[in-house]
């Protein structure tokens, strides 16, 4: 570890956590002189690293040497995302996963056993709940599921039995923000760990290890990487706590090509200016859609109509880019017009990236789910959700403009 970071960033005078967001996601995680003298690092294609003979071998494994063994158990340029991160969200440490699922799986997977069990606030990625539900449950593990926000719910939820408590923040799509210094309260007070899929918020809006949260995840391919162009996902936290998911990552294999951490380092040098639009044009568009008289409702955790725009102002630098809406007295196929009228925006799921993209969740995540049971995951069908790109903030405003125009 030491070695790792007297290699690391020698911009030691500023104090690496002092130095302000930009300066870490361009610097940070890299070593000063790199091969060839190149101001770029290297994109090291190799499945396998070789030794010069057998004691170096001996040698690797005595010693913990940090060299490259196998393609699985790390490439170079990975560790170099992952120190970077680790920076930026104020991480001891953080493993780099080939998919947002990826990460989150493989820290169930390393964390909980048969007979354990984990409590979400309900309000999730509707894979993680799969993967929970549906396969966590094969093998003898119990998912709770209490209402988003309710404490009281979630720490009578808890038993002796439970290993893991488990929400996101802000929650997709209805944005709630939790209170993440209670939450990791109720965690400390049963003896039980935390985690929270930050990914709609990205360390620069919010640190939840500083509030005491054991474990963040996020979903690389949104903000992170931030350009619509490639999956990964990634576990911070402390190194100790990490050892064992680092661990079977490397048995598991759900690592990153070469190619893939380049672009993921690449995208993270205009991380917070990218965030400080994407910011700008949450805000922007979501005071514009509440304005709107075809509109009903709107979700964005920086207007004070919102239910918990109190705790993101006190805990949150900003709100991000995506906002929720609903169309005013619409069914799903008067709203999927508004969706098909878009110009600007593109039709797709997903977030975080340059290029803003529309998609109404009834349609996109919860087809062939019936009323009730959307119901019960509060997908309305009028609702649009819309994430904001870093186009002109008066652009996409024009363009929902005359999506939203009633037809003549
Ligand atoms: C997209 C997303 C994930 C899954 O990430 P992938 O990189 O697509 O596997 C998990 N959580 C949240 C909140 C997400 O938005």
């Amino acid at each position: 570890m030491s070695s790792k970071q007297s290699r690391e960033i020698s911009f030691d005078t500023v104090g690496q956590h002092e130095a302000g967001v930009s300066t870490l996601s361009v610097h940070a995680g890299e070593q000063r002189q790199k091969v060839a003298n190149s101001i770029t690092d290297p994109v090291v294609l190799a499945s396998t690293f070789t030794f010069t003979d057998t004691q170096s071998i001996i040698n690797f494994i005595e010693n913990d040497e940090d060299r490259g063994e196998y393609g699985r158990y790390g490439v170079p340029g990975e560790q170099v995302v992952e120190r970077k991160l680790a920076a930026l969200e104020n991480a001891e440490e953080g493993i780099l996963f080939s998919s947002g699922m990826a990460a989150l799986v493989g820290l169930f997977n390393a964390k909980l056993s048969s007979g354990d069990e984990i409590i979400f606030f309900d309000e999730c990625y509707h894979r993680s709940r799969e993967y929970c539900k549906k396969h966590l449950s094969r093998f003898g593990i119990v998912t709770r599921q209490v209402k988003t926000g309710d404490y009281a719910a979630m720490e009578s939820a808890i038993n002796s039995q439970t290993k893991l408590l488990v929400s996101e923040s802000p929650t997709n799509p209805h944005l709630s923000i939790l209170d993440l210094e209670r939450f990791a309260g109720i965690g400390e007070k049963y003896q039980v760990e935390t985690l929270i899929d930050a990914t709609l918020a990205t360390p620069f809006n919010v640190q939840p290890l500083n509030f005491g949260i054991d474990y963040v995840v996020h979903s690389a391919t949104k903000y992170l990487g931030g350009h619509n162009d490639l999956l990964a996902g990634i576990v911070l936290g402390t190194s100790e706590k990490l050892a064992d998911i680092r661990s079977l990552r490397g048995v598991t294999g759900a690592v990153n090509s070469a190619h893939n951490c380049y672009l993921l380092e690449r995208g993270l040098k205009t991380f917070e200016i990218r965030m400080q639009r994407h910011n700008e044009n949450g805000q922007r568009v979501a005071e514009f859609l509440e304005s709107h008289p075809r509109v009903s409702r709107v979700l964005y955790p920086g207007l004070p109509s919102h239910r918990d725009y109190q705790i993101a102002k006190e805990t949150m630098r900003g709100f991000g880019g995506l906002v929720t809406f609903e169309v005013a007295e619409a069914d799903w196929k008067a709203t999927s017009k508004v969706v098909d009228r878009a110009k600007l925006a593109r039709i797709a799921p997903s977030l975080g990236g340059v290029e803003s993209l529309i998609e109404q969740p009834l349609v996109m995540s919860y087809w062939g789910y019936g009323p009730e049971e959307r119901k019960s995951f509060g997908i309305s069908d009028n609702m649009i959700r819309l994430a904001c790109g870093i186009e002109n903030s008066s652009d996409i405003i024009k363009d929902l403009e005359q999506a939203l125009a009633t037809e003549s």
